[in-house]
C-alpha cells in the first residue's frame, strides 16, 4: 500500500471522528503486516478518557491479529496533527524507530521517522554509554579527591 493511500484512508477515518467537545477531528491509519486499519478519535465528556486516532487504529490492529507497524498516517482538517506521547509510545511497542509517520493537516504534510518524533521511547535502554564516558567513569566521576 502506497503512503498516499494510508494518507487517504486516516483522512476518510477523520470523518468518523466522535469530537463534539475540542471540534478536532483526527483520523489515523495505521500499516501493518495485516493490512491497513483506521481509526478516529473519540471523546468524552470526561475529557481525559478521549483516546486519540492513533491509539483507536493501532488497538483495531492489534485485536485483529497485527504484531507489526510499518507506517503511520494522521489527517486532520482542523490541526496539524501531531501525534502525542502517549501514540507515540504505544506506536513504539509494534514499530521500529525507522517506522514513517505521515502527519497532514490544514494544507501541510510531513514525513517522520518514529525515532525523530520520540527519540527515547520507554522504557529505554539505560544512560547512554558515550555520554557516560564523557562524564567520566560513573556516578563518583566527578568527585575531588580531599586532601
Ligand atoms: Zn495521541
Amino acid at each position: 500500500m502506497l503512503l498516499e493511500d494510508l494518507l487517504l484512508m486516516a483522512r476518510e477515518a477523520s470523518r468518523r471522528a466522535y469530537a463534539p467537545y475540542s471540534g478536532i477531528r483526527v483520523g489515523a491509519a495505521v500499516l501493518t503486516e495485516k493490512g491497513a486499519f483506521p481509526g478516529a478519535n473519540v471523546e468524552n465528556a470526561s475529557y481525559g478518557l478521549t483516546v486519540c486516532a492513533e491509539r483507536v487504529a493501532v488497538f483495531k490492529a492489534i485485536y485483529a491479529g497485527a504484531r507489526e507497524i510499518r507506517a503511520v498516517a494522521v489527517y486532520s482538517d482542523d490541526v496539524f496533527p501531531l501525534p502525542c506521547g502517549a501514540c507515540l509510545q504505544v506506536i513504539s511497542e509494534f514499530g521500529s524507530p525507522e517506522t514513517t509517520i505521515l502527519v497532514a493537516g490544514r494544507g501541510l504534510s510531513r514525513t517522520f521517522t518514529l525515532r525523530e518524533l520520540l527519540p527515547h521511547p520507554f522504557p529505554g535502554e539505560g544512560p547512554d554509554q558515550e555520554a557516560q564516558e564523557e562524564q567520566g567513569d560513573g556516578v563518583d566521576g566527578g568527585r575531588e579527591e580531599e586532601g
